[in-house]
């Protein structure tokens, strides 16, 4: 039996690692892994090793433990206990690789159901302290569930916490503008953001809670399939593409995106969504601190709408 497996670093050394898996063994390395995706890690940092396990990537997706067909090498026997053992764990362990992969609103073809899915998953979320530093209750998102634009934000503030909407604030009401000014209206779009409980006195919210709180949104952007993702200010972009740089360095491009932990779904009576492009500009709390920031800004929605093939009303040319 040949095998290839890329694994969390310390739950299996690929070094110490035999090249013939036993199947109790890759039963249990799944169920690890089921259990890391259900407290919403999906990706596993591997530290890099020598020769021609370099070929491995550091970032490993645990939906990339592929347990290749049984193949004897020649000369090589297999004993009829195992045999039988191997032919009965290749199926149950084919799905329990499936069921890692494929979040549960994947097999749901309406986005208004799929969503509904996400958000009672979430429940009454107490997976990072913001749940106990006076949040009033969660802001899991708004907006057109098939939308081919959406907005991240960084966390709900004080306005969205008490209406349960994201962007309903001062910092609201200059996106909604801003999405005026695209020629489009708020409900048009969808709308979320990186935290869905809003930090104590609006603080900007940890990378743990990012963290926590992101595997939610990611899910919600493979449910809507956007064109495009606006990450409004530094937490969200350096969130969603995983990369630390300053707004200067971030700002001016488009990036290829693909949510983090989602296996695109492969169903072929769906059109095949591979990711979208991300663009990032400056948080509208920001732009009301610092409103000469406001024209940099409308040439990041400009660079959007050209990619969406967007025109602005006819009062903004
Ligand atoms: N700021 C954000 O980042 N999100 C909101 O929902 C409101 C303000």
């Amino acid at each position: 039996m040949r095998t290839r497996v890329s694994a969390p670093h310390g739950l299996l050394s690929l070094s110490a690692m035999p090249r013939t898996l036993d199947p109790e063994l890759r039963q249990a390395l799944a169920a690890r892994i089921r259990f890391y995706n259900e407290m919403g890690i999906y990706e596993f940092y591997r530290r890099p090793q020598s020769g021609r396990e370099r070929e491995v990537p550091a970032v490993v997706d645990p939906t990339e433990i592929a347990v290749s067909e049984h193949t004897l090498e020649p000369g090589e026997e297999m004993s009829p206990r195992k045999a039988t053992a191997v032919a009965a764990s290749r199926v149950v362990e084919e799905n329990i690789f499936e069921s890692i992969a494929l979040k549960p609103e994947q097999s749901v073809s309406d986005p208004v159901k799929a969503l509904k899915i996400i958000r009672e998953d979430l429940g009454d979320c107490t997976r990072c302290v913001l749940h106990k530093q006076g949040r009033k209750q969660i802001v899991f998102g708004v907006g057109n569930p098939t939308a081919e634009l959406m907005f991240v934000g960084e966390g709900p503030g004080a306005d969205e916490d008490a209406q349960g909407e994201p962007f309903v604030g001062r910092a609201g009401q200059l996106l909604n503008n801003m999405i005026k000014a695209m020629g489009i209206e708020r409900e048009q779009v969808y709308i979320a953001n990186i935290v869905k409980c809003r930090p104590p006195g609006n603080r900007t919210p940890e990378r743990d809670e990012c963290a926590t709180c992101s595997p939610f949104l990611m899910r919600q952007i493979a449910v809507v399939k956007p064109k495009v993702i606006v990450a409004l200010g530094a937490v969200a972009a350096k969130t969603l593409l995983a990369m630390s740089a300053s707004m200067m360095q971030l700002r001016g491009r488009f990036y290829e995106f693909r949510p983090a932990g989602i296996r695109m779904n492969d169903r072929s009576n769906e059109p095949r969504w591979d990711g979208c492009k991300l663009a990032v500009t400056y948080h509208p709390a920001f732009l009301l601190r610092d409103p000469r920031q406001k024209g940099e800004a409308w040439k990041d929605l400009q660079m959007v709408m050209k990619e969406l093939g967007m025109k602005p009303p006819k009062s903004n040319t």
